[in-house]
């Protein structure tokens, strides 16, 4: 496993392991793809690495058991598909038995953002009184649907893209034709770089959401829809396609509210979209707009989800919050 980019994230990683604090619960949040999981398997390794020091050495027997996910001591849970029962009376009930080789337990909860409140509730009280056996990892794309008591009690770090440069080189170690082309592309977003090298659809839906987008700063609501309605629907996965084009969709308007704010865009896959929206809109439209969007990607990953009547409230929600 090699870390790329992400330098001051490692620094401050380090940090914490020389001086023996690493934090009971951290959460890595950023953009899909800027290596929230692969840090949180380096922080796995700075619990259990045999060799003590700042950094593992990623080559010990518990170093190599956390990196192919064996480990154990390491419970991985995706938020993505988590319920109340699940997590009471599943997962978190563990938290109290020895660890299996007696030492600590980590917890990796993935895609954090999408866990409903009446969850991270429950989370909340061990996370109050963690016990000291037991480390929490959450990783989130955002902070937004993370109620404020969980963030208290967590070290945030948010994790960024790399730059075209170090993405590059990424990708040709990685084996990836046109290394150069796909830094590019992807704006120095390795993972999603790497998704599209493997899975050609992530790259037709990346080029969709940007249509989409292109749409919506048009204030062109018939076309949206339609681009909607019509998506690419692999048999497999339903929910998968509509799902991307939200997410990105809530990172281009996150970005353009940031922008509108001063601030410095890190998130989305086509900043040139997130500039023009932060001249089009006000900045209070582009964050309802950026809200409107996290409510959507929780209703994807729902039970009785139905991809045209989602794809069609989404739209609508959109454009009644650019009224804004
Ligand atoms: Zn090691």
């Amino acid at each position: 496993m090699k870390i790329y980019g992400n330098k001051q994230v490692v620094k401050r990683l380090s940090d914490y392991a020389k001086n023996n604090c690493l934090p009971h619960a951290l959460l890595f949040f950023g953009d899909a793809g800027t290596g929230k999981r692969t840090l949180a398997d380096y922080t796995s390794m700075l619990y259990f690495c045999l060799e003590k020091g700042g950094a593992p050495c990623m080559s010990c027997e518990n170093c190599k058991r956390v990196e192919k996910h064996i480990h154990p001591d390491v419970v991985y849970a995706s938020c993505a598909d988590l319920n109340a029962e699940e997590l009471r009376e599943g997962i978190l009930p563990t938290t109290f038995e020895k660890a299996v080789e007696g030492g600590i337990k980590v917890y990796i909860f993935s895609e954090f953002q999408l866990l409903n409140n009446v969850c991270q509730n429950i989370l909340l009280t061990y996370l109050e009184e963690p016990s000291p056996t037991v480390r929490f990892i959450l990783t989130a794309s955002n902070r937004n649907g993370i109620l404020p008591t969980i963030l208290s009690r967590t070290a945030a770090i948010q994790t960024f893209k790399l730059s075209e440069e170090e993405c590059e080189k990424a990708l040709s170690d990685y084996g990836v034709k046109n290394a150069g082309e796909a830094a590019k592309t992807y704006g120095g977003n390795l993972g999603l770089a790497l998704n599209a090298a493997k899975d050609k659809n992530a790259a037709v839906y990346i080029e969709l959401t940007r249509e989409l987008c292109g749409y919506i700063v048009e204030k062109n609501e018939y076309k949206a829809i339609n681009l909607l309605l019509h998506l690419p629907q692999p048999k497999d996965d339903k929910r998968g396609p509509l799902k991307i084009l939200v997410n990105e969709t809530e990172k281009i308007f996150h970005d353009a509210f940031v922008i509108a704010m001063d601030g410095k865009p890190s998130l989305s896959c086509c900043p040139e979209l997130s500039a023009k929206a932060a001249k089009i809109f006000p900045a209070l439209a582009l964050n309802l707009i950026a809200e409107e969007t996290v409510k959507f990607s929780k209703s994807v990953t729902e039970n009785n989800f139905n991809s045209k009547i989602t794809a069609n409230a989404f739209v609508s929600a959109i454009f009644n919050a650019m009224e804004n």
